[in-house]
């Protein structure tokens, strides 16, 4: 019998797991834990020129400390891409050979997707000009009209985006050679059988992007829950050097610091409690509560 709930972790390994990581890692974890699943953990690191040696496994190692391990074995996306190039080939006259670069596209002047991608103003869409060799593969997005992408997110509501005007054609593997993330993760999740997606809401613009591709491949949309971003004191996402996380192996204490601060920031009231167990126990129903009432909420709204 299959699993009815597939979660996941799909950290980057740019650098180690800060405190902003770590909430969507906790949010993750106990949405699959209240619905019975499954957690898995993928390693993120196609983009290998951003990739710190050695983060993936201190990330594993800091995730085990706190009690979480994925329930399958971890994956590696760097070791996956013929999985990818799959895919592309599948995507046929969806794909095609871009030969613009950056300074190009930004000079169009159609402005950035809420994610920061420059719009791509198509100049490639019906095939690369005489001279131009290609740089990039790019997806075709359907035209304006045709292009409406709805979803509920459990967190945040409903969601619309408009393909043509929001993100534009988007790239699937880059001109340096990698797969490209919104790529990747449709085909990962896809293949892992991920039926929840619970992720930071800097990818909630992301959205509308993966499913188009999950439509396109055949491959089922999983539901979503984005939660909301740490920032600091200056409204900024945390990087990876102000949040960093000081826990060590072993170290009970300085794990359940990092845990209720993860907690409290999703909006679980929690006391501290006197074990990681005790903590994992305490969380879970509080995390079911907290969407509850949230749900309640929203539904209550005129
Ligand atoms: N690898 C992405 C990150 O670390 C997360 C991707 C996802 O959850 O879809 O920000």
């Amino acid at each position: 019998m299959s699993n009815p709930y597939i979660g996941r972790f799909a950290p980057s390994p740019t650098g180690p797991l800060h405190a902003g990581s770590l909430v969507a890692a906790v949010a993750s974890y106990l949405d699959a834990r209240a619905h019975n699943g499954l957690w898995l953990v993928r390693i993120e690191d196609i983009d290998e020129g951003r990739s710190v040696p050695g983060a993936d496994h201190a990330i594993l190692a800091l995730l085990d400390s706190l009690g979480m391990h994925s329930d399958v074995e971890v994956v590696w996306q760097s070791r996956r891409k013929d999985l990818y190039a799959a895919a592309a080939d599948k995507l046929g006259a969806h794909a095609y050979p871009c030969g613009c670069n950056r300074r190009e596209i930004l000079d169009s002047r159609l402005g950035v997707a809420p994610d920061g991608a420059a719009i791509y103003p198509g100049t490639c869409r019906h095939g690369l000009a005489p001279g131009r060799s290609m740089r990039s593969l790019r997806l075709r997005v359907p035209e304006a009209g045709e292009d409406t992408i709805t979803f509920i997110d459990r967190f945040a509501g409903p969601r619309t985006q408009h393909l043509a005007h929001e993100s534009g054609d988007f790239v699937l593997k880059r001109a340096d050679g990698y797969w490209a993330y919104q790529l990747a993760v449709v085909v990962d999740d896809a293949e892992q059988g991920v039926t929840d997606i619970v992720r930071g809401a800097d990818l909630i613009d992301s959205t509308a992007r993966q499913i188009h591709l999950q439509r396109l491949l055949g491959v089922p949309t999983p539901r979503y829950l984005h939660v909301p971003v740490v920032r600091n004191a200056d409204g900024e996402k945390l990087s990876k050097q102000t949040g960093a996380l000081a826990v060590l192996p072993g170290d009970e204490g300085a794990a359940l610091d990092a845990l209720l601060h993860a907690a409290r920031f999703l909006g679980l009231p929690l006391e501290r409690p006197a074990s990681l167990a005790a903590f994992w126990q305490l969380a879970i129903p509080a995390w079911v509560a907290m969407l509850a009432e949230r749900e309640t909420r929203t539904l209550a709204l005129p």
